[in-house]
C-alpha cells in the first residue's frame, strides 16, 4: 500500500524505442540500459514492455539488477549484461544463469576463469577497456598479459564484447577528450584483430554518443534515458532537432507521479503553516494537505518552492515539505475536494509539470531524480 502511485504509459515505451530503432537502424544491438531500477521506472514494470516491443538485450549495473531482470522476461532469448561490479560469489550465479558481464581488470577476470572451471561452464564477459574516462577498464600496456591470459584460459571463456564508455559525450565542451577517446579505442580494436582475437561485439555509445556521435555505434548502444522519454541533457536535444530541422520533440516522457487530496481546510490571516515559521498567512489561506513527503522522494529543497496540479491549475506548495505530508495553497480553486488527483509529474489538462522542474534546474538532473523515485511507490501500466 502507498499514498502515491506512478503510471508508466505503454504508448510512450512503443514511441520511444521506434525513435531508437530508426535512429540506429537494423544492424546495430540495441542494448536498454535499465540500471538504477530502470532509471526509477521499475525493472518488473519496465523490462516486459520494452520486451514486448522487441528488445532482446538489457544492460544492468551489478548482479541484483541482474536478478530482477531474469525474474521479469524470458529466459531463452535475452541477454543480460553486467556493466558494473561483480563479486566473486555473484561470478558463480552469473555463469550458471548465462548472465555476461565486464571484465576491466586482472583479478576479475582471474575470478571469472576459477568459476568458470568449478562450473566446467564457460563464462561470457565483455572486455572493457580504459580509453580517458579513468574509471574502469583494462590499460593499454595491459593488453599484452591480458592476451596470454584469454589464450591460456580459452575453454572457460566466451568473449562476447569489447567496449569502453565515454566521458560525457553529452556535452560538446568534452569534444577533445571524446574524440581522444574514440581514437584510443580504434587503436585498441585493431590490436585485438592483429592479435586475431574474434570479438563479435564492439560497443562504447551511450544515449548522447549514440545521437552526437553515429561513428561510435559500431554493432551495439547502450541506451538508458532515451527510452524513457529524456534527451540527455538539451544540448543533444537542440543537436538533434536542429539537423532534423524541427521543433517538435519525437520523445515521450513515460513517467507520471501522482497521489490524491487527502485533506483541505482554511487557515485564517496571521498563522503559520506546518512546522515552525516559513510560511506565514497574510489572508485567508485555503490549503489541500498531500500524502506525499520527503520520505516518498518529494525533496525538502521544495518547500515553499515546489508546484503540483490539481483540477488543471498549477499550485504551489506552501510551507516545509514534511516526511509523509505537505501543503498546497488552493486558495484560488476552493473547489478542491478530498480524493481529488494531485499530479507531482506528469500533465492534467493544459498543464504539466516536468521532471527537471521537479528540482533547481541542472545539467543531467533527469537521470537523478528519475532513479531517486522510491521503489515501493506501486507503478501502474496505462496505455
Ligand atoms: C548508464 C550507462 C549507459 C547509458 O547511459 P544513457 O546516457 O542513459 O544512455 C551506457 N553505458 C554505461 C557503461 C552506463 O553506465
Amino acid at each position: 500500500m502507498s499514498t502515491s502511485y506512478i503510471e508508466i504509459s505503454e504508448s510512450a515505451i512503443e514511441n520511444n524505442l521506434h525513435f531508437i530503432r530508426n535512429l540506429i537502424g537494423e544492424n546495430v544491438v540495441f542494448s536498454s540500459v535499465v540500471k538504477g531500477n530502470a532509471y526509477g521506472h521499475g525493472i518488473d514494470t519496465y523490462c516486459p514492455l520494452a520486451y514486448k516491443y522487441g528488445v532482446r538485450h538489457f544492460s544492468v549495473s551489478d548482479a541484483g539488477e541482474a536478478s530482477a531482470v531474469l525474474d521479469a522476461l524470458p529466459k531463452k532469448d535475452t541477454t543480460i549484461v553486467i556493466m558494473g561490479m561483480i563479486d566473486n560469489q555473484q561470478l558463480e550465479w552469473a555463469i550458471e544463469n548465462d548472465i555476461e558481464f565486464y571484465v576491466f581488470e586482472q583479478d576479475r577476470l582471474q575470478a571469472a576463469i576459477n568459476a568458470a572451471q568449478k562450473l566446467g561452464k564457460p563464462a561470457c564477459i565483455h572486455i572493457e577497456v580504459e580509453t580517458g574516462m579513468n574509471r574502469t577498464g583494462f590499460e593499454q600496456r595491459d593488453l599484452k598479459t591480458l592476451f596470454q591470459l584469454l589464450k591460456n584460459n580459452y575453454t572457460h571463456l566466451k568473449i562476447k564484447g569489447l567496449c569502453t564508455h565515454l566521458a560525457g559525450a553529452e556535452s560538446i565542451a568534452n569534444y577533445k577528450r571524446i574524440t581522444e577517446q574514440q581514437k584510443r579505442f580504434k587503436r585498441i580494436i585493431h590490436f585485438f584483430q592483429n592479435n586475431e582475437w574474434k570479438v563479435p561485439l564492439i560497443h562504447m555509445a551511450s544515449s548522447a554518443a549514440t545521437i552526437r556521435y553515429p561513428r561510435t555505434r559500431y554493432n551495439l548502444v547502450r541506451v538508458g534515458i532515451l527510452q524513457y522519454g529524456f534527451f540527455p541533457t538539451e544540448e543533444i536535444m537542440v543537436h538533434y532537432l536542429t539537423k532534423q530541422k524541427s521543433y517538435q520533440n519525437p520523445l515521450k516522457r513515460i513517467v507520471s507521479w501522482k497521489t490524491r487530496v487527502m485533506d483541505v481546510k482554511s487557515v485564517k490571516p496571521g498563522n503559520f503553516i506546518g512546522y515552525g515559521t516559513s510560511f506565514f498567512t497574510n489572508k485567508t489561506t485555503h490549503v489541500a494537505i498531500i500524502p506525499v513527503g520527503y520520505s516518498s522522494g518529494f525533496s525538502r529543497s521544495l518547500s515553499n518552492t515546489g508546484k503540483v496540479l490539481i483540477r488543471g491549475k498549477r499550485l504551489d506548495v506552501i510551507g516545509t515539505v514534511n516526511m509523509n505530508m505537505m501543503a498546497v495553497d488552493i486558495t484560488n480553486v476552493t473547489e478542491v475536494e478530498k480524493g481529488d488527483e494531485v499530479v507531482l509529474i506528469g500533465n492534467q489538462e493544459e498543464q504539466e509539470i516536468t521532471v527537471s522542474s521537479f528540482s533547481d534546474f541542472s545539467q543531467t538532473v533527469n537521470y537523478e531524480l528519475l532513479t531517486r523515485l522510491p521503489r515501493n511507490i506501486p507503478r501502474i501500466t496505462i496505455p
